[in-house]
Formats: C-alpha cells, structure tokens, sequence
C-alpha cells in the first residue's frame, strides 16, 4: 500500500515530534482515498503520555462529524515515540483495532507509515505503508477556526 502524502506535512510531524521530548505527541491525518492533505494535532489525553498516545475523542468525534458533513475522511493518525524509534511499539500492538486506519509513527528524526491490518497474522499486526511525498496540494476548503496543518 502507497500512501501520498504532502512533505510540508511530513515536515510539520517532524518537527512537532521532535519539540516535544517529554510526551507523545498525536493527531488526526485527513484526506481522501489514500491521499493525506492535512494533518491535525490533537491533544495526548493518556495518563501516560511520556510512553502513550490517546487522542482526544471531543477531536476525533469532531472530526468524523465533519467528514460526515462532506469534510475530508479521517484517514487515521499519528503520534511520536520521544526516546523511540519510528516504529510500532509492543503498546502500540496492543492498542490498534484492525480497521486498516493509516498510523504514521514519528521517531529519531523519521516518519514511518502502518497499515492496522486482521489480528493474528504471523508478522503482527501492521503492514508497512510506502510514503510516497507529494508537493504541497493544493490547500483543501477549510472553515476560519481549522487548526488543520495542511
Ligand atoms: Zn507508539
């Protein structure tokens, strides 16, 4: 699975990730098909945040209303590992439904994609996704208050 995906936003979780060394940072991803145009940050509400990530389901609720509405489809998320390398965690395994959401995984400087895929395969539970990057797009139609990166 190939994923295209913006370098300013590629950029952005980089550098979001990398500000922030004592706790995970997450959002949202946003597109259409498997084409991510935006992603938007989310605050980490884990009791744990140094080791988890929980993105703020007022945000996520938020989120799949809009798509509802004819906004972009929530595609799935991202989050950071601060002292970790980008890729999924044993927590992470444990934590993902397999409903073929996009994880992007931001660690030591690199993003990496996921694909959450059927419980019980012998190599886990996510498939690598190929980033492929695209130039900036276009900028979606978005309302004044959007904290969308895009
Ligand atoms: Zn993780």
């Amino acid at each position: 699975m190939t994923v295209t995906i913006s370098s300013d936003v590629l950029d952005f979780i980089r550098a979001a990730a990398a500000a922030s060394r004592g706790a995970e940072i997450c959002g949202l991803l946003l597109g259409e098909g498997n084409r991510v145009v935006a992603a938007r940050p989310c605050a980490n509400i884990s009791s744990e945040p140094w080791h988890r990530f929980e993105i703020d389901p007022v945000a996520l609720i938020a989120a799949h209303r809009a798509a509802r509405g004819g906004g972009p489809a929530v595609l799935g998320h991202y989050h950071s590992h601060p002292t970790g390398l980008a890729e999924p965690s044993a927590r992470d395994a444990a934590d993902a439904a397999p409903d073929g959401a996009i994880w992007l995984i931001a660690g030591g400087g690199r993003v990496t994609g996921w694909r959450a895929v059927a419980m019980g395969r012998r190599h886990g539970r996510f498939d690598p996704v190929t980033l492929a990057c695209a130039e900036p797009p276009v900028a979606p139609e978005r309302d004044a208050s959007s904290r969308d990166f895009a």
